[in-house]
């Protein structure tokens, strides 16, 4: 299996989530430095040959792969009328168009196989909405029409496709928000604290089990309760 962004946060504890079981896990990031027994590859999604490199080395090494987890994000927040081009359009090319890249390459060998489980990470933000986040939230809102195209493209296959969406969590995407604003947002949690990646990783490992077979097209809030009616 793939899990993008698996060098830290989210990412990382899905990764060492499905090693603990026994699988053989493939991380990708920039940077490198994923968790010990996973195999450790750099991959910009925003280089399109490099997705295809890295899936390359990972069916030579692990054969195809069967479950994609395309968790790997960035925000590069502020207010509309701020916003640049570059600021909108490079949150969606990692956000949106990374994960295009990763599910058409990956749904290759899934059709041959005719199984697969594609996990596709979102945010509470993307129903919720976010002051400073027009481009993170529009690009976490289109996961969930790809997930659900893909529902009905590929379902027949026996390749399911779903969304998790989770609230805020204790990472370093979260780290640097101003300590206030922490405390602002966990007021609005019914659950009242931030998750631990961990408790995303659970949902995560859930959705690629047998148990999730027959589940597709789904967006499952890990969200302590924040996004409620949505
Ligand atoms: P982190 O910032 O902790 O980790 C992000 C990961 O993605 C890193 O491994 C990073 O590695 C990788 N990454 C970033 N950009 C690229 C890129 N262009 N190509 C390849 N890899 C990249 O984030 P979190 O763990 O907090 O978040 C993981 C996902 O969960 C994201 O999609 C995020 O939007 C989502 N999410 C997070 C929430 C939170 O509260 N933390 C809430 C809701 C959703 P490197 O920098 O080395 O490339």
């Amino acid at each position: 299996m793939l899990v993008t962004g698996g060098s830290r946060g989210i990412g990382r504890a899905v990764a060492e989530a499905f090693l603990a079981q026994g699988d053989q896990v493939a991380v990708t990031s920039r940077g490198g430095g994923g968790p010990e027994g996973a195999l450790d590859l750099r991959c910009d999604l925003t280089d399109p040959a490099a997705v295809e490199a890295a899936f390359a080395e990972i069916e030579e090494k692990h054969g195809p792969v069967e479950v994609l987890v395309a968790n790997a994000g960035i925000t590069d927040d502020t207010l509309l009328l701020r916003m640049s081009e570059e600021q909108w359009s490079g949150v969606l090319e990692t956000n949106l168009t990374g994960t295009f890249r990763l599910v058409k390459r990956a749904s290759k060998g899934m059709l041959r196989m005719r199984r697969g489980r594609i996990v596709l990470m979102s945010s509470v933000v993307a129903l919720l909405g976010s002051p400073g986040q027009v481009n993170y939230a529009a690009s976490k809102a289109g996961l969930i029409g790809i997930a659900r195209s893909l529902t009905r493209e590929l379902g027949s296959r026996s390749i399911t496709t779903n969304v998790v969406a989770p609230g805020y969590v204790e990472t370093d995407m979260t780290a640097g928000l101003p300590e206030e604003q922490q405390a602002a947002y966990r007021a609005q949690i019914p659950l009242g604290r931030f998750a631990s990646p961990d408790e995303v990783a659970g949902t995560v490992v859930w959705l690629a089990s047998d148990a999730a077979a027959y589940v597709s097209g789904a967006v499952i809030p890990v969200d302590g309760g924040l996004g409620m009616g949505h």
